[in-house]
């Protein structure tokens, strides 16, 4: 195996036509750097997709793809790959790449580096470390990764942009026409409140679909609780991250008492977070990002959620598509996956910038075909690179 060459990384910026999220809520302005910051939740979010690519090449010139967030600052991000972890991982071996993640969290992790910017870092680079060796292999990542079971991988719509709620259960109800049978909303723009969203969703769609909610680390246990009574009559499949992050004692006293699923993880980075909060917190569902974790800590977390008795139904954010590529390949590895997240405002927008089989239709991923990811950026993509 030919030892990693070079590694560049760089930040692309694509536009949208509709914040992330939706149209701008009571209240919410676009600031002068092009953020927002969204008053449901209190979180800073960008009026573009904003997303770091790694490119890792070996000596015999096979090229390996890796992305993170982006999503604000990113140039924080690239001081970290270029400063601190692209000069050690050169030289190396990709298919040591659980390993050289390991060392590289070791770099900083006494430096209170274990997640954050530099977790997205390390994420960015094992993913293009999983890629190389993949493509050396000349197989696809779900292989590298245990093997494949399946082709294609259930999708749940997440997100309903739009500003009322009578426009996002009519777009609910487009979806569901075009074959979708999961859903979910989020509580930072339900600005006509939760549990009535749930309920117009459920009458709109009928007794079939399944229907979630993200709650965005919002409440205090007892809000949440009574959020969960709210919601309990139209009967969802989860509530997803009730209480704040870093309260996990919250987290596991709604799940314990609000009698309904709970989902959570999209925000941890390795198996160490998770490891805090699965044995405390019973969870139904964890979520895990591959943008922020990487393959290595992607695996590692779905194996203590199997041992937790939970499912993974992994996360999907901004990105260009390489990092849920990788998502959707170690997906599709794990018999305790139902279901991955699908961000259309996000995917059908950026897709055309990468060359992959990868799509989403009528409910389901088809999963990218050929080695490695089975995503490689296009030359259209260089037009949105962020200057340094
Ligand atoms: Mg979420």
């Amino acid at each position: 195996m030919p030892a990693i060459r070079t590694i560049e990384a760089y930040a692309v910026s694509l536009p949208r036509d509709v914040p992330y999220l939706g149209p701008l809520g009571p209240g919410e302005t676009v600031n002068r750097k092009g953020y927002i910051v969204r008053r449901g939740n209190r979180t800073i979010y960008p009026t573009t997709d904003m997303s770091v690519i790694v490119r890792a090449e070996t000596a015999d010139g096979t090229v390996g793809w890796g992305e993170t967030y982006g999503i604000v600052a990113p140039r924080a991000t690239l001081a970290i790959l270029r400063d601190v972890l692209i000069p050690v991982v050169e030289g190396h071996d990709p298919r040591d790449a659980a390993t050289i993640y390991d060392d590289l969290y070791d770099l900083m992790r006494v430096r209170g580096a274990s997640g954050g910017y530099y977790g997205d870092a390390l994420a960015a680079i094992d993913i293009a470390l999983w890629d190389l060796a993949a493509k050396e292999a000349g197989v696809p990542l779900a292989t590298l990764a245990g093997g494949a079971r399946v082709a294609e991988v259930p999708a749940y719509v997440s997100g309903l942009p739009k500003a009322t709620l009578s426009e996002r259960v009519a777009l609910a109800a487009e979806w569901r026409d075009r074959g979708f049978r999961a859903f979910k909303y989020a509580a930072a723009v339900s600005h006509e409140g939760v549990a009535a969203e749930m309920a117009a969703l459920r009458e709109a769609l009928g007794p079939d679909p399944d229907l979630a909610v993200d709650l965005h680390w919002k409440y205090s246990v007892g809000e949440a609780l009574s959020v969960a009574r709210g919601v309990a009559p139209s009967r969802p499949w989860f509530i997803e991250a009730p209480c704040a992050p870093e309260d996990i004692d919250a987290l596991a006293r709604v799940a314990a008492e609000c009698g309904l699923p709970v989902a959570a993880g999209e925000e941890w980075h390795s198996v160490h977070e998770a490891r805090m909060r699965l044995p405390r917190a019973r969870l139904a569902i964890v979520q895990p990002e591959m943008g922020h974790t990487g393959v290595s800590q992607f695996l590692a977390i779905a194996a203590l959620a199997r041992e937790c008795g939970a499912r993974v139904v992994p996360h999907a954010t901004i990105g260009v598509g390489i990092f849920l590529a990788a998502s959707l390949q170690v997906a599709s590895t794990l018999d305790h996956c139902p279901m991955h997240e699908y961000q259309p405002s996000v995917f059908d927008r950026n897709v055309e910038h990468v060359d992959t089989t990868m799509a989403c239709a009528a409910g389901l991923y088809r999963l990218p075909q050929g080695a490695g990811l089975g995503v490689e950026p296009r030359a259209s993509l260089d037009r949105y690179r962020l200057p340094d």
